[in-house]
């Protein structure tokens, strides 16, 4: 199923909301697939994808524009150099670029107090960018853990999670426990400043991070949302309210403007 403009549910706030993207080394090619974009326009945001130019002048420009940041998937592991490790023998592919652009769109947008919505590898790079740490590899490093690389169907909800009581996701969840959708390797081990766990799996993975900060929309969820937004309500929700708050960090900031 592919969502059409008839889905959408735009309000007349529409926040811009960059989307990172991932590098093909092979191929030169910045790409991402469909499913982010479309799920932030079906929320009534405005979705554009950004390249991934480490360029600080770029940087400055590009977070200067945005009332959001979405930091996407990746098939690619943060460098643990990053968070202070050496590399373990079941790391992934790193691709440095990837981590130079996430990590620096994350420290300005904080700056700004601008929403952020990490999705698995981004709720990696959101906790990394606040000095937190990785389990490099779950099935190394976790015992009895659950299977969290599913396979296809990939927006098949496979593992319970368990929310934390005064969380905004147990909010939005509108309840303590959820089923997820899960692909993948890594996860999130040392939380870092001003985030709290908001979810873990049935093996303690953590599963979702958030900044408990009043003014502040910065939540990490492990789980792909984006994959089964338009049957799955809790995605929906976690959409709906990120670009909810980009919308209403819009309007702030333009009242400063005034
Ligand atoms: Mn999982």
């Amino acid at each position: 199923m592919s969502p059409s403009v008839s889905d959408s549910r735009r309000g007349p706030v529409q926040p811009l909301i960059g989307i990172t993207t991932r590098l093909d080394l092979a191929e030169s090619t910045f790409y991402l697939r469909r499913y982010y974009a479309e799920a932030i326009a079906a929320a009534g945001g405005t979705p554009v994808y950004l390249p991934l130019i480490p360029e600080p002048s770029y940087l400055d420009r590009v977070c200067g524009l945005l009332d959001g940041l979405l930091l996407s998937g990746s098939n690619s592991d943060l460098d643990p150099a990053r968070y202070g490790e050496e590399p373990r023998p079941r790391l992934g592919a790193v691709v440095p670029v990837r981590d130079e652009v996430d990590l620096a769109l994350i420290a300005r947008c904080d700056a700004r107090r601008a929403p952020i919505l990490g999705i698995c590898y981004g709720a990696q790079a959101l906790n990394v960018a606040r000095g937190g740490s990785l389990v490099q590899d779950i099935e190394a490093e976790v015992a009895s853990a659950v299977k969290h690389d599913q396979g296809a169907p990939y927006d098949r909800p496979s593992h319970q999670i368990r929310l934390a009581a005064d969380s905004l996701l147990a909010r939005l969840a509108g309840g303590e426990t959820a089923r997820v959708n899960s692909s993948h390797h890594q996860a999130i081990k040392g939380v870092g400043r001003d985030l709290r766990v908001a979810a873990r799996a049935g093996d303690g993975v953590i599963e979702a991070v958030e900044d408990p900060r009043p003014d502040r929309f910065c939540l990490g969820v492990q789980w792909h949302p984006e994959l089964g937004w338009e049957r799955d309500a809790l995605s929906r929700a976690i959409f709906d309210s990120f670009v909810q708050a980009a919308g209403n960090f819009r309007s702030e900031i333009r009242d400063l403007a005034r």
